[in-house]
Order: structure tokens, then sequence, then C-alpha cells
């Protein structure tokens, strides 16, 4: 009976709380989780997330890069429209070949991503994707979606969970942190970081067609044995003609030729 009750408060909670986005113009179910608490959250993993692939790397020049092409994408796209505070980070696995995002605008792309990468705009392309899945707000879907599949208890975390003194020691916001760093997105949720990136990346003056040049660079990767990111990330080859159809949709008259490489 209790269990049934808090089902169905979570329930009507979950779908009460419909947001609008303002980049996407969807509307989602954040399950009431502010942007705040997103970049709290973000920032409270992002070390974990770092340990997991050798720490931030001590490349200072290719850390600089990242941190310039994430510069211009956070500030000269829709990006710049949202609250969240994008911060660009290197990592220094050079086996895994990956790019994550965390909620909230902590980005990550290992050492052996971009080394494969062979212009600035498929970096934009790659850090535009990312970008895209915290703009979507992609993570806080899944832990409103958790939130719903465990009743009452995710939502009394984030209750708890104070972005403003950190609310830290609490061992279920632990839980979440260690459910952050491992989140999958789902198929759809990359198609439409892929369309973001796109937007992104043009709007920050790069050709959004690096995004194919991206994909080929994973196609070739997928050779090796670590590649990460096809366990995170849908198959390559589905993903161009999508990539194609954004850009289409983006640029009807066609790409215009001063964008960047
Ligand atoms: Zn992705």
């Amino acid at each position: 009976m209790i269990a049934a009750v808090i089902a169905i408060v979570s329930l009507v909670g979950y779908f009460r709380s419909t947001t609008v986005n303002a980049v996407t113009g969807e509307k989602q179910h954040v399950g009431g989780i502010s942007p705040d608490q997103e970049i709290a959250l973000g920032i409270q993993a992002a070390p974990q997330m770092e340990q997991q692939y050798g720490g931030e790397s001590q490349d200072s020049e290719a850390t600089k890069l990242v941190q310039d092409v994430g510069a211009e994408i956070a500030h000269g796209s829709d990006a710049a429209k949202t609250p969240y505070n994008f911060q660009y980070h290197l990592l220094a696995d050079t086996q895994t070949i990956n790019a994550f995002a965390l909620p909230g605008g902590q980005v990550f792309i290992t050492q052996a991503l971009l080394k494969r990468l062979k212009t600035r705009g498929q970096l934009a392309g790659v850090l535009g994707h990312e970008t895209g899945h915290v703009v979507a707000r992609h993570s806080a879907q899944q832990i409103a979606k958790q939130q719903l599949t465990q009743g009452l208890t995710g939502a009394a975390v984030l209750a708890s969970y104070n972005s403003r003194n950190g609310g830290m020691g609490s061992a279920a916001v632990a839980a979440l942190i260690g459910q952050l760093v491992t989140l999958r997105f789902s198929r759809q949720d990359e198609l439409q970081a892929d369309e973001l990136g796109v937007r992104f990346e043009s709007q920050a003056g790069y050709d959004p067609r690096a995004m194919i040049g991206v994909m080929q660079v994973l196609k070739e990767a997928s050779g090796s044995r670590t590649v990460d990111f096809f366990s995170t990330h849908p198959n390559p080859d589905n993903r161009i003609d999508k990539i194609k159809a954004a850009i289409a949709a983006e640029f009807p008259n066609g790409v215009p030729s001063n964008l960047k490489p």
C-alpha cells in the first residue's frame, strides 16, 4: 500500500514537472532538477571521471587547444544562452578513444581521441556534440527517470542536495555521482547531440561537415581494440546520414564557404 502510494506520488511528480528547453524547444521531464544542481553535480563528479582516464593531461599546449576550441563553442553558439558553466578538459589517457560530458558543463576528451582528429573543426565537432548533451540536459533526464523507478528515493536525495553548500557527505549523493560517471545516453540522445553539435560548431564558425570527418575517424578507430566511444555512442555509419540531414536542415542553400575546416 505504502509502496503504491509512493509510486503514484513519484509518477505524478515526474509528469507534472515539465520544463521547456530554451535551446532545443523540447518539453522535458527533469524531475525538478535545477541547472544549479546540475552544475554542482558535474563539478562534484569530475574528479572521479578524470581518475578513470589517467587524470588531466600534462600536455599544456594540447590542453590549451581543447580549452580554446571549447570556449569558441561555449561562447559562440546557442550554448551561451544557457546558465551552464562550460569547462573543457583534456584527459591523459592515450589508449581509450572517447569523449563525454557531465551535467552542468564539464566536458572531457581523451588524448587518444584528440591525436586522431585531423582538423580544429573536427575537435569543435566532438566538443560541440558533448556540449549538446549538456544543453539538452540528457543527464538530468536520466536522473529523473531513475527517480521514477526508485520511487521517492532519488527525489529525496536531490531534495537534500543543496547546491550552495555542496550538501556533500551523503552516501546517497555519492551513489548518484557514481551513476553519473558511468551513465549511458540513449541512442536518441546521441543523435540529438550530433544535431546540436552540427549547429553549435557552425555557429562558432566551423564547417559542420567536419562532423562527418569525426565519424570517419571513429570508424577507422573501430578496428583498434580500445574504442570505448562505441559503447556510449551509436554506429558512425548510421550517424553520418543523420548528420548530413542535420546539415541540410541547418543550411538549406548549402554550407557557407567562409566557415573554417
Ligand atoms: Zn554522445
